[in-house]
C-alpha cells in the first residue's frame, strides 16, 4: 500500500506525545492526523496510566487505525503515537509502531522517526548472543539496548542505549509513568515541544501542536533528552557530546507542511525564499507561473513575486483517489498522473507556462505531467525546480530509490530537459538553497551533494558510491 507516487521522496514517520492530560490518547491521535503526510502505511498509540502501558497499532490512515472505539479503550494520561511510511515493501503490521515490549522492569514502548545506520551491525551482534527480535525494524535495537542497561533510571538507560547507535532519530519512549523525548546529536529529523493546559506535548512538526491548540515552546535540541513525568515535572539534559548539526534540508524542500515551524524557521517562509531565489537565478519569458500542487504552490508564489509573471492555479490535485484505487479496465493514457492532477484548461490554453516543482526523482511522472499540460494548450513549458538535482540516496530515514534510478545521478540538466520534453529546465543552486534557509552550515544536503555526514558502520565509505542503498528497514 503505497498511495503516493514514486516521483517524490518520502518521509518515513511522524511522532506525537501528550503527557499529563486526561485526554492524552485522543489529543495524540488528533496530532497524528495532522502528521499524516509523514506516513500513511500504519498508525499506532501507546498509552500509560501510571501503572501499565497499553498499545494499539494497525495498518492504514490514522482515521482507520485509531478509531474512536480503539482510542476510548486506551486509558491513561500519557500517550505517544506514530505514523509510518515504510521502505520495506509490502504492508507489515509487525513493523508498525510504537513497538511495545515487556522486560525486567515492566513495559516500554518506542516511536521513532529516522534511520539508524549501524542497526544491522548491532542487531547481528545481539542475535549472536541469543537475542530474539520481533520485528525487522531498526528501532527495536534501541529497546534491546535499554533492556540490557544497568543504569538505575529509565532515561539514563535510554541515554546509554542511544550512545551506542548512530544515525538519525527523533524518538519518544514511554513507560508506565514517564515519556522520554530524544533527538540524535546531529538533529537530522525535527522534533518540537509545546504546552497545552499544563500538559507537555512533543511532535515532529508544529502543525500537530496547532491541531490540538497547544502552544509551541521550542525545538528539542540535537543531543537533548527531555524527561516528561506523569506529575507534570520536566527534566532536560544533554545525553551526547556536541556534534556538528546535520538537519535535513529536505524538510523545507518537500516533507514538512508549510504551516509548520521546523528547526525554528517557518517552512512557508523558507519555501517562498526558495521560489524567489529560483526566480532570480532562472527567470523565464512566460505568461503564467503554476506550481505542482500542493507541495510546490508556496515556492511558485515566490517565483512569481520575483519575476513578476502572473501566478495561476493551473493544476488541480485530486486528494480523494485514496488507497483502494480501482484501475480502469480500459487503459487510459498517462492514467497514473491523471488520477492525481488535472489541468485547468483555460488557464493554460495558448500560454507560455512556467511550472514550478520542488524536486525530480525519477522523472517519469514529470514527463507525463508535461505532456498533460501541453495537451491542455500550453504553447511552451518551462520547468523550474526549487531544489538542486537529487543525485544521491538518503540513509537517514527518507525513502529514496537506489541511486541509479535518480535521473540526475546519471544525466545532465540538458539531457533531463530533453527527456522531459520541456522548453527549458533549471534547478535551484546549492547556494540559492542555503541562502533560502539563511544559513551556511548546520544542514544535511547529502542527497544533493553526496557529502554524507555519517557513514553506515560495517561498510566502507564507498557504499555511497555503489548503486545499492543499505537494506536496514527504517522506521
Ligand atoms: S540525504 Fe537528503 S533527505 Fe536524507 S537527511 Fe540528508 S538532506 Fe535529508
Amino acid at each position: 500500500m503505497k498511495p503516493i507516487d514514486s516521483e517524490r521522496l518520502h518521509e518515513e514517520c511522524g511522532v506525537m506525545a501528550v503527557v499529563n492530560h486526561p485526554e492524552a490518547p485522543r489529543l495524540t491521535t488528533l496530532g497524528l492526523a495532522a502528521l499524516q503526510h509523514r506516513g500513511q502505511e500504519s498508525a499506532g498509540l501507546a498509552v500509560a496510566d501510571g501503572h501499565v502501558v497499553h498499545s494499539h497499532r494497525a495498518m492504514g490512515y490514522v482515521s482507520d487505525a485509531l478509531t474512536d472505539e480503539v482510542v476510548r479503550g486506551l486509558k491513561g494520561h500519557l500517550a505517544i503515537g506514530h505514523v509510518r511510511y515504510s521502505t520495506t515493501g509490502s504492508s507489515n503490521l509487525r513493523n508498525a509502531q510504537p513497538i511495545h515490549v515487556t522486560y525486567k522492569r515492566g513495559s516500554l514502548a518506542i516511536a521513532h522517526n529516522g534511520n539508524l545506520v549501524n542497526a544491522q551491525t548491532l542487531r547481528r551482534e545481539m542475535e549472536n548472543e541469543g537475542s530474539i527480535f520481533n520485528t525487522t525494524n531498526d528501532s527495536e535495537v534501541i529497546l534491546h539496548l535499554v533492556a540490557r542497561s544497568r543504569q538505575e533510571t529509565i532515561d539514563r538507560a535510554l541515554a546509554e542505549a542511544l550512545r551506542q547507535v548512530e544515525g538519525a532519530f527523533s524518538l519518544l519512549v514511554i513507560n508506565p509513568d514517564t515519556v522520554m523525548v530524544a533527538r540524535d546529536p546531529r538533529g537530522f529529523r525535527p522534533l518540537c515541544l509545546g504546552k497545552l493546559d499544563g500538559a507537555w506535548v512533543a511532535a515532529s512538526e508544529t502543525c500537530a501542536l496547532d491541531m490540538i491548540g497547544a502552544r509551541y515552546e521550542r525545538q528539542v535540541d540535537p543531543g537533548e533528552m527531555v524527561v516528561l513525568h506523569a506529575d507534570g515535572r520536566m527534566d532536560s539534559y544533554r545525553w551526547a557530546d556536541e556534534q556538528p548539526a546535520s538537519m535535513c534540508i529536505f524538510e523545507y524542500v518537500y516533507f514538512s507542511r508549510p504551516d509548520s515551524t521546523i528547526y525554528g524557521r517557518s517552512v512557508d517562509q523558507v519555501r517562498r525564499r526558495m521560489g524567489e531565489a529560483l526566480g532570480r537565478e532562472a527567470p523565464a519569458d512566460a505568461d503564467v507561473v503554476i506550481g505542482v500542487p500542493d507541495s510546490s504552490n508556496t515556492a511558485s508564489l515566490g517565483y512569481s513575486r520575483v519575476t513578476g509573471i502572473r501566478w495561476e492555479l493551473g493544476l488541480i490535485r485530486n486528494h480523494y483517489v485514496g488507497r483502494t484505487f480501482i484501475r480502469p479496465s480500459q487503459e487510459v493514457r498517462d492514467f497514473s498522473v491523471r488520477k492525481k492532477y488535472n489541468p485547468v484548461r483555460h488557464v493554460l490554453q495558448g500560454k507560455r507556462v512556467v511550472v514550478v516543482d520542488d524536486s525530480i526523482v525519477r522523472g517519469t511522472t514529470m514527463r507525463k505531467l508535461v505532456k498533460i499540460i501541453r495537451q491542455a494548450g500550453a504553447t511552451e513549458v518551462h520547468l523550474r525546480i526549487s531544489s538542486p538535482p537529487i543525485t544521491h540516496s538518503c540513509y537517514y530515514g527518507i525513502d529514496t530509490p537506489i541511486r541509479r534510478e535518480l535521473i540526475a545521478s546519471s544525466h545532465t540538466v540538458p539531457e533531463i530537459a530533453a527527456y522531459l520534453q520541456v522548453d527549458s529546465l533549471a534547478y535551484l543552486s546549492i547556494e540559492g538553497l542555503m541562502s533560502s534557509v539563511q544559513a551556511t552550515e548546520g544542514f544535511c544536503r547529502a542527497c544533493f551533494t553526496g557529502e554524507y555526514p555519517i557513514a553506515p558502520s560495517g561498510v566502507g565509505k564507498d557504499v555511497f558510491e555503489s548503486e545499492t542503498a543499505p537494506q536496514t528497514p527504517s522506521s
